[in-house]
């Protein structure tokens, strides 16, 4: 069993237990997914036949990963695993299943934009007030609903919910949530959470179906299992329920999307649904060196909710942690091109050993501009995918309509476009005639002369034999040629191709670029179905990185911590270390959402390797107007000692068209360094538990401080100064503190006054 070398003990017994019940929960670059991979490999190496293992990740990209590497070692034979997201999996199945649960196997998958049109669409004809019933704030609820397993009838027979409901004035959620479940059927579309709640529906009602997949998957894992919603546990659950043999790995530690419903509970859980679990601490820490694992845990120490672990590093100590202070988000870029620049250089590196990570997406302009100053390659992972481009989306609309003509987003989308006629009236009017005769509104558009009256029937019915005539053809030719023929037949390559702009043009060559795509799937010798239907089965369900052309460019990766998740690199810069902006100003009131900002923070800082910088800017500009940031708390909770800072940034008056505003920024800034202002308005609120800080708390002047005196911490409360050391404006202070114990500051960070 050579092919298990390189696991160390721990990860080997975890490796070896493939009967039953086994949850991993251990820090971040332990070789949890490492653990998933070996397992898969070692089971198929043991006669388990692949067919018969089910593997969840968390992004699309890590599946192909794994996939990989099992193939190093098992051979082809790791082509027939099932593998992949949830979403993506669970897709998959339902479109074998459709039938059962009343869809079509060709059902479409709504993205966001297209339920949220829906649901506009609905919120108009109800007549709601668009403050209460806003379509992101509905949208995000009734995925909340799904992911709790509460369906429309439930939702609105519930006594708690339509309590809540109505106590914020939004009694109608109910009905809205019932008439955009009923208007996704008849359009044969599902949307994101459904693939997952349908998912759910199909295991429950049909018993027959649970207990083939029961036996299919007899061996399932889950990656991230931290990140798992209500909806995702009970389809595992389900499934594992005659063989048990199900392994998951986790952090809870790294738990970031409770926002979107994920729910730490389910570690906790797993013990009780399987009390003979077994269960392997993966302690050894193999990514980073010690300085950024001691780092990483005296961030995540300041979380009162999270299972104790000691992770260590065995490399070497490595960098410290590097802080960079700058005077604007513009010269936070500049800092922060200009050392990867240098390492790059310096340490023999290539682009794609750096990471920016950033908590906004926002926060890329300024990083983009600076590295495009150096001419330093890069790419934005997780912005605008390729297929949210419009004139992707218009095609595809083509494709998708001749596959289900009853997907309404589809045929609103293109029904004028390009133009022919076809006004915003005549659409409405077939809408409300599908409506009034119980019909879709492709049958409207197929027989315009009985439902429809006046001059716009004739350019409706062309469109309806035209999409038709897709159909027919999409029988007989290759999914390029298929693609190809809607293309030019809708007129949208020549109108696109009219339009002689940098942007016309631009859009024109992505169009080919989608037709290049479907080429090269039509010429894909790995598998059998390969017609324009499966091509575009799960498109709404891929993600700029999956359309990746350029998978192993060279490029310095930019991305916010939430997609860097699993990932790693040599090199990372975390940018932004601002209060308001992160911890993000949504989070600051609840401790909750304030820990689970944190255990963003500790995700960024545990995907470097052997260098971590961490930066933050002193204004920046938000919405069109400069502002000036404080540095973020978390910066204060480091322990100092891993730290080195570079303060070396100097303002610079005139650098800055706005500088007489940005001048009174930065002197407020800089003053609130030697001389921290009182800061009790952004943090009592949140941390008043773990220490009410005296009345009208402000700090004295710390360069008074001096070896046993007593000090007061806006947060940690009373202590006594044990040390002093280093020279200003770096001097650190080791403080025993009555409640927490010993804690090295930095006091230019700290908010601490004398008492
Ligand atoms: P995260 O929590 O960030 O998802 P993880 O626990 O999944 O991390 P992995 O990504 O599996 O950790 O492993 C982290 C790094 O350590 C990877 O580069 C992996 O190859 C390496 N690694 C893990 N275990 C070992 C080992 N026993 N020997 C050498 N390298 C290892
Ligand atoms: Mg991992």
């Amino acid at each position: 069993m050579d092919y298990l070398e390189g696991l160390n003990p721990e990860q080997k017994g975890a490796v070896l237990q493939t009967k039953g019940p086994v949850m991993i929960i251990a820090g971040a670059g332990s070789g949890k997914t490492r653990v998933i991979t070996y397992r898969v490999a070692h089971l198929i190496k043991q006669g388990v036949d692949s067919f018969n293992i089910l593997v969840l990740t968390f992004t699309n990209k890590a599946a192909r990963e794994m996939r990989d590497r099992i193939t190093q070692v098992v051979g082809p034979e790791a082509k027939n695993l099932w593998m992949g997201t949830f979403h993506s999996v669970f897709a998959k199945l339902l479109r074998v299943e459709a039938a059962k649960i009343g869809y079509p196997s060709n059902f479409t998958i709504y993205d966001t934009d297209d339920s949220k049109s829906v649901l506009r669409a609905i919120l108009k004809e109800m007549n709601l007030d668009d403050k209460l019933y806003n379509a992101n704030f509905v949208y995000n609820r009734i995925s909340a609903a799904k992911n709790n397993l509460v369906g429309p009838a439930e939702y609105s027979s519930n006594e708690q919910i339509q309590a809540d409901d109505f106590s914020q004035g939004r009694g109608h959620l109910g009905k809205v949530y019932e008439t955009y479940a009923a208007r996704c059927y008849r359009a044969g579309a599902m949307d994101f959470d459904d693939l997952l709640y349908k998912t759910n529906e199909l295991l429950k009602d049909h018993p027959e179906t649970l207990y083939k997949y029961q036996n299919k998957f007899k061996y399932l894992m889950v990656d991230e299992y931290q990140d798992t919603n209500f909806s995702q546990y009970l389809i595992v659950k389900k499934l594992a329920a005659i063989n048990e043999n199900i392994c998951v790995v986790g952090d809870d530690a790294q738990s970031i999307y409770a926002f979107r419903g994920a729910n730490i509970q389910n570690i906790l859980n797993f013990e009780k649904d399987y009390p003979d679990l077994k269960i392997f601490k993966l302690e050894q820490n193999y990514r980073s060196t010690q300085n950024i694992v001691n780092v990483a845990n005296s961030i995540i120490a300041n979380n009162k909710e999270q299972l104790k672990k000691n992770v260590f590093s065995q490399k070497e100590s490595g960098d410290k942690i590097k802080v960079m202070r700058a005077f604007s988000d513009n010269e936070e870029g500049k800092m922060v091109a200009e050392g990867i620049w240098a390492d790059q250089t310096g340490r023999g590196l290539k682009w794609n050993d750096f990471a920016i990570l950033y908590r906004t997406n926002a926060q890329s302009r300024s990083m983009e501009e600076a590295l495009r100053k150096l001419n330093i390659p890069y790419k934005i992972y997780g912005g605008l995918s390729f297929y949210q481009r419009k004139e992707i989306k218009d095609l595809i609309a083509y494709f998708r309509l001749t596959f289900n003509p009853n997907d309404e987003e589809a045929l609103k989308r293109v029904i004028n476009y390009p133009r022919r006629g076809i006004g915003d009236t005549t659409v409405d009017r077939i809408i409300l005639s599908a409506d009034q005769n119980g019909i879709t509104p492709f049958e409207v558009v197929i027989n315009p002369s009985r439902y429809l009256d006046g001059r716009s029937s004739t350019a409706v019915g062309n469109f309806g034999t035209m999409i038709q005539s897709f159909q027919v053809i999409t029988k007989t030719l290759s999914a390029y040629d298929a693609a190809l023929h809607i293309a030019q037949h809708s007129g949208l390559l020549k109108d696109l191709y009219e339009d002689k702009s940098v942007e016309g043009l631009n859009r024109y060559e992505n169009i080919q670029e989608l037709l290049n795509g479907i080429k090269e799937f039509s010429e894909r010798e790995d598998i059998e179905e390969k017609g324009l239907d499966v091509f575009m089965q799960d498109v709404a369900l891929l993600t700029n990185d999956d359309n990746d052309k350029n998978k192993d460019a060279d490029t310095v990766s930019l991305m916010t911590i939430h997609s860097s998740k699993g990932l790693e690199f040599k090199q990372v810069n975390v940018v932004g270390l601002e209060e308001n902006l992160f911890p993000s100003q949504m989070s600051l009131n609840s401790r909750s959402d304030l820990e689970e900002e944190r255990r963003l923070f500790y995700v960024a800082v545990t995907r470097a390797e052997s260098k971590l910088t961490i930066s933050y800017a002193t204004s920046r500009f938000k919405f069109g107007t400069l502002i000036s940031c404080e540095p973020s708390r978390f910066l204060d909770e480091i322990d100092a000692q891993y730290l080195e800072l570079d303060f070396t940034a100097k303002p610079a008056p005139t650098a800055n068209p706005f500088f007489d505003d940005d001048r009174k920024a930065w002197s407020r800034n800089t003053d609130s360094f030697s001389k921290p202002k009182p800061a009790a308005v952004k943090t009592t609120s949140i941390l008043a538990k773990a220490h009410v800080p005296s009345e009208g708390f402000a700090p004295s002047d710390t360069s008074k401080l001096q070896v046993g005196m007593e000090v007061e911490h806006e947060r940690f409360g009373y202590g006594k100064v044990q040390v002093l050391e280093g020279y200003k404006p770096d001097v650190k202070a080791t403080i025993f503190f009555k409640e927490i114990g010993q804690k090295q500051l930095l006091l230019k960070f700290a908010k601490l006054r004398i008492v």
